[in-house]
């Protein structure tokens, strides 16, 4: 299943604050339930991409993150 465009920055923020916090328990930004899995699988420096995976509702897709972007609690 695809991440719901309307959530996007709701997953945004769901990826920064897991960058910030590795170990803490990640929401699923579409169902809301934890166990959600984020995967890094960026190419520095070009880009940032991660995989989020949600076992509850089904979710899976690559998300891409430009670099140089920002966003909120982007610090670099
Ligand atoms: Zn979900």
């Amino acid at each position: 299943m695809m991440l719901d465009p309307a959530k996007l920055p709701e997953a945004m923020r769901t990826i920064s604050a897991w960058r910030i916090e590795p170990e803490a328990p990640v929401n699923c930004p579409q169902c809301g339930t934890s166990g959600f899995v984020i995967t890094d699988c960026s190419a520095r420096p070009h880009a940032e991409w991660y995989r989020l995976q949600c076992a509850a509702c089904g979710l899976e897709q690559m998300l891409n993150i430009p670099l140089g972007a920002g966003g909120p609690g982007g610090g670099y």
